[in-house]
């Protein structure tokens, strides 16, 4: 119960209201938690310059200390307190992609606490295409530490009820800005290197980031060794485990008394009567529609009790990277 306004903890409040920003900017500026929508996924939002607050965070989720956080900034005015320096890659990403879902990995200002940064010397920014996201970093008048606002490993938020579900009791207050657009997390380039570094495909695919800053090395992803913070082979996970067929198309056979789920790209004509559960990412095959269905459609599945999820591949391109990528974390073990 918040005293000053006698809400229960984890009330969901509507982004849009004026006096529920206004208490949002406060809760952060004295050091809570509130989850905000962003146009990728929600996120557990802190002020980014007070360790303790970003304690709250690793504590809600359970998160280990090893994994940053992203630090989220409404206007680039805030960026000189936060990164040291801008090589000139940066302001040519951050002119073609700002707002919008692409994370940047750059030298960091030594006023960003370490917890935030865990303990690298480098910090990862990016701002928000989301009125709601931006107009709470205003109102708190400081950049916003915010991982998705979920337990650590489990399955991305994309809705306010997503958040509700799993961190209630653990968040000052929820902002409802309804389902989110995007629906996987941000791409993370890093520009330490004399070569930009893929660290995360994301929504902004490399074929955008090529055609504007020309190769980024994405190395192969190793699901088992990971090369940056927060690579970890299991992530992004539903409880029922879930395996990935080997091509659309592709039917299980399954072993008597299973109950399975299945999760398909695009709508299939053939009779999926064997399933116990079929979710259809994009009925008129959209890879951006996919995207955004993608983690309601994986916690729906993981919530019936099945014995397993088997999911349809999509072609790896574009947006089909960051699906991709996201299936096969949730398929490890
Ligand atoms: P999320 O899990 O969506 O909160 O995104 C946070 C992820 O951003 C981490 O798990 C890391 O992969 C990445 N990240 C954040 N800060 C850094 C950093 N300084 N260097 C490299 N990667 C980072
Ligand atoms: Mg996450």
């Amino acid at each position: 119960m918040d005293a000053e306004t006698n809400l229960p903890k984890g009330a969901i409040l509507s982004g849009s209201d004026a006096a529920s920003l206004r208490l949002a900017g406060r809760i952060i500026k004295t050091g809570g938690l509130v989850a905000f929508p962003t146009e990728t996924v929600y996120g557990l939002g802190c002020d980014a310059m007070n360790p303790e607050a970003a304690a709250k965070v690793f504590e809600a989720k359970q998160r280990p200390q090893f994994d940053p956080l992203i630090v989220h900034l409404a206007d680039r005015a805030q960026l000189d307190n936060v990164v040291a320096s801008q090589p000139p890659m940066a302001q040519t990403l951050m002119d073609e992609f700002w707002p919008g879902p692409l994370t940047l990995v750059l030298p960091k200002q030594s006023i960003v606490p370490d917890l935030v940064t865990a303990g690298l010397s480098t910090v990862a920014v990016r701002m928000p295409n989301h009125p709601i996201a931006q107009a709470l970093i205003r109102e708190a008048g400081t950049p916003i530490a915010a991982p998705s606002a979920n337990p650590f490993g489990y399955v991305s938020p994309t809705t306010a009820r997503h958040v509700s579900e799993s961190l209630r009791n653990k968040v000052d207050i929820i902002l409802d800005g309804g389902p989110c657009q995007v629906g996987v997390e941000s791409t993370i380039v890093s520009l330490l290197g004399p070569q930009p570094q893929l660290l995360r495909p994301g929504s902004i695919t490399l074929e955008q980031l090529a055609a504007v800053i020309g190769p980024v090395c994405s190395l192969p992803p190793s699901y088992n060794h990971p090369i940056a913070p927060g690579q970890l082979a299991r992530h992004y996970a539903t409880l029922t485990p879930l395996t990935i067929l080997t091509s659309a198309g592709t039917r299980p056979v399954l072993r008597p008394n299973e109950r399975a789920g299945l999760l398909l790209i695009s709508q299939s004509r053939e009779s999926q009567t064997c399933f116990a559960a079929v979710e259809v990412l994009s009925p008129t095959d959209d890879i951006r529609e996919a995207a955004r269905n993608l983690f309601a459609a994986l916690r729906k599945l993981d919530s019936l009790g099945l014995d397993r999820i088997y999911a349809e591949p999509c072609r790896e391109v574009g947006l089909g990277v960051a699906i991709m990528d996201r299936l096969r974390r949730c398929a490890a073990y």
